[in-house]
């Protein structure tokens, strides 16, 4: 896949999303090598990743989903990579917990692309003031960006602006594309791609009702 589009096999990183799923479905990818990992929630990461890591020493593990600033002491604690700091509290947050920890992580800095009122991310316009927010005011190096495009529209235009951004700022990481768009993303730049249903089938019957 990266050949035909010009990209060599080691600038693009699988993010296998394990959300949803347990030891019994994780374990055969670990046994077949894989060590990229990604989670939605901090909690479910740490009731799942310790043991597994026990097993399976040199995991990378991905936080992927959004972060509220009384677990990011948590969440540094537990994840090798945070691709979701979107605001300068989330930043300090997690500033104090690398200083208290000595632990640091990658960080990538989530953007709202469609500027989706629901969804986590800053907006576009607001990137650069986060940014000078993480490098002024605080320790933190950020890496990358990572995106959601909306479910309802075509990822292209979403992917095309993250990669803008990432020029602009001079970020290396671009964490985009899922299942059904990651030949897309590929293409259009990624460095890490997250894909989970098409490596362990529907999530919907992994969900408890308490989830959905
Ligand atoms: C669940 C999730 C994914 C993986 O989605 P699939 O469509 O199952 O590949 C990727 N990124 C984020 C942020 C997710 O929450």
């Amino acid at each position: 896949m990266c050949r035909d589009v010009g990209r060599s096999e080691n600038s693009v990183e699988l993010v296998c999303v394990s959300k949803n799923f347990g030891a019994e479905d994780i374990l055969p990818l670990l046994a077949a090598g894989q060590k990229v990992f990604g989670e939605n929630r901090v909690q479910e990461a740490k009731e799942k990743w310790p043991q597994l890591r026990a097993l399976y020493p040199g995991i990378t593990l991905h936080l992927i989903g959004p972060l509220q600033s009384n677990k990011a002491a948590e969440a540094v604690a537990l994840f090798d990579v945070i691709e979701t700091i979107d605001r300068p509290k989330i930043a300090a947050a997690i500033d104090a917990a690398m200083r208290e920890s000595g632990k640091t992580p990658q960080l990538y800095v989530q953007v709202n692309t469609g500027e989706e009122p629901q969804k986590a991310g800053v907006a576009p316009r607001e990137l650069g003031a986060l940014l000078s927010f993480c490098r002024e005011r605080t320790l933190l190096e950020i890496d990358g960006l990572m995106c959601i495009p909306p479910v309802d529209q075509l990822a292209s235009p979403h992917f095309a602006l993250l990669n803008q951004l990432a020029r602009e700022f001079q970020l290396k990481e671009l964490s985009m594309g899922m299942s059904d768009d990651f030949e897309l993303a590929i293409q259009m730049g990624a460095t890490k791609v997250r894909v989970g249903s098409a490596i362990f089938g529907d999530r919907r019957m992994k969900i408890s009702p308490t989830t959905i």
